[in-house]
């Protein structure tokens, strides 16, 4: 038995449970009968992950109850040991001197809504209604970043109004927060037709802006709502369940993975992750638990 999969291999393998994750797919299981012993399972499944500078303990796998024994799909192989493994998370990578050079002296918001303009940079322009920049206190400690505008959004000109932005508004309200108090921008500022997933080419050419904004407003605390906007600024393509919940660090500033409210209004019961995110920049901020009609709409139910 190799002591590690081939690279491909392990890289597919990884993908796809990677993907199961994202859709908050955890444990698999297979009938005892599926064959081999449990000891045999366990060493079939168990391989080596590449030592990382960041340690990482991940859960034990629970100890079945039933005749069914929790593995993970395909070739399962990748997170079935219950030994502690090391995973390593992303980290934004610092600001190169080139960066630094090319710095905007004595950048402000209103610059950088300036040098945005009407923007035709790239295809998002063609069908959007109206460029969605930002809303919320230019001074706030604490920013939420967001994928894209919908469409609620894109008639609007503002930033999380629909469905999802109402969760996000109680999610804020929780924290003993309003919507004033915090700043929300997000990935690309143009709807992407049909809302699907930002495109890489629009993402090189609208994040620039995403990062003068974080730049001039320095936050204490960022929060990416969602994969694109945490893959974005920690220029990773680790899914986010690999790292949602965890401190990691944004060129100098915190920065917390969460996942997108419009997630969660699919599964609720995600809620109590987020609100265990949440808690965590609360503690950072110096903000108390606040409990009220908002604070359990946010919350596990
Ligand atoms: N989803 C986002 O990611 N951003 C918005 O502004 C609205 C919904």
């Amino acid at each position: 038995m190799p002591d590690r999969l081939p690279d491909h291999v392990h890289e597919k393998l990884t993908q796809r449970l990677t993907y199961y994750e994202d859709l908050g797919i955890k444990f698999f299981y297979r009938t005892r009968a599926a064959g081999g012993t449990d000891a045999e399972r366990v060493e079939a499944n168990s391989y080596s992950i590449p030592a990382s500078p960041i340690e990482e303990t991940l859960p034990k796998a629970p100890t079945p109850k039933s005749p069914m024994t929790p593995v993970f799909p395909a070739t399962p192989r990748a997170i079935a040991t219950p030994a502690p493994q090391k995973i390593e998370l992303p980290k934004a990578p610092e600001m190169s001197l080139f960066d630094i050079a090319n710095r905007i002296p004595d950048d402000n918001l209103l610059k950088v809504r300036e040098d945005l303009g009407d923007c035709t940079r790239c295809k998002l322009h063609r069908t959007r209604h109206t460029i969605v920049f930002a809303d919320g206190n230019p001074k706030a400690d604490l920013i939420f970043v967001g994928e894209g505008p919908g469409h609620d959004e894109d008639m609007q000109g503002l930033p999380f109004v629909g469905r999802a932005g109402k969760l996000l508004n109680q999610m804020i309200e929780a924290m003993g927060l309003q919507r004033k108090d915090v700043y929300i921008c997000n990935v690309v500022k143009c709807r992407p037709p049909e809302n699907r997933l930002p495109e890489r080419d629009e993402i090189e050419q609208c994040s620039p802006f995403l990062l003068r904004q974080l730049d001039v407003i320095a936050p204490k605390v960022v929060v990416c709502l969602g994969a694109c906007a945490a893959q974005t600024l920690l220029q990773t393509n680790r899914g986010i369940s690999h790292f949602r919940g965890q401190w990691l660090d944004f060129r100098g500033h915190r920065l917390m993975a969460t996942y997108h409210p419009a997630y969660l209004l699919r599964n609720p019961a995600a809620k109590s992750e987020v609100w265990k995110d949440l808690q965590k920049v609360m503690a950072v901020l110096g903000l108390e638990v606040k409990r009220g009609k908002s604070a359990e709409a946010a919350k596990p139910s």
